[in-house]
């Protein structure tokens, strides 16, 4: 894979990013994929970290650089800053995703159209070796394997 480093396309490494972190005692594991293009992402990303480390049931295992990508999709938005962390967790894979929609909206997320900028998004790109296709949560991901926004931070993990 080729690895664009541009103006357009950077590698950001920061506190927390990358960061290999802890043991843990929770019984599943998560590749949680992270992405922002509006306001201080960075800040924001940092403060997710803390947040999210914070839950009971769930221990953040290992984080990757941060990577700044022009957006796809609808292109008139500001560029991605896109991230994926390992975690591991006691929660199921609906309690996850209803925790990460929940964690969005506290981040400021508002929901207008397909594709649209965001200040959070989160995204649970595998569950364990967990296989779902239900319209409110598919996994794996669909389509991660096609997308440097997941794919250059998972071989950038350090
Ligand atoms: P996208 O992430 O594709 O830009 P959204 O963040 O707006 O789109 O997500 C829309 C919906 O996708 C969520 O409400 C959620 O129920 C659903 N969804 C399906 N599979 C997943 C998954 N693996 N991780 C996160 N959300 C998912
Ligand atoms: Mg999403």
């Amino acid at each position: 894979m080729r690895i664009k480093d541009d103006k357009k396309h950077m590698i950001i490494k920061t506190t927390f990013f990358p960061a290999v972190i802890k043991k843990s005692d929770k019984k599943n594991i998560a590749l949680i994929g992270v992405g922002c293009n509006l306001g201080n992402c960075i800040r924001r990303f940092k403060k997710l970290y803390l947040f999210l480390n914070k839950h009971p049931k769930v221990d953040i295992i290992q984080t990757s650089i941060i990577y700044k990508n022009p957006p796809f999709g609808y292109l008139n938005q500001p560029d991605f800053y896109n991230t994926v962390m390992v975690i591991k967790t006691d929660l199921s894979p609906i309690e996850l995703l209803n925790f990460l929609l929940y964690v969005e909206k506290k981040f400021g997320r508002i929901r207008s159209f397909k594709n649209a900028p965001r200040t959070l998004d989160l995204d649970i790109i595998l569950y364990n070796n967990v296989k779902i296709n239900k319209k409110r949560l598919i996994l794996p991901h669909p389509h991660f394997k096609k997308r440097d926004s997941v794919l250059i931070p998972l071989v950038l993990k350090d």
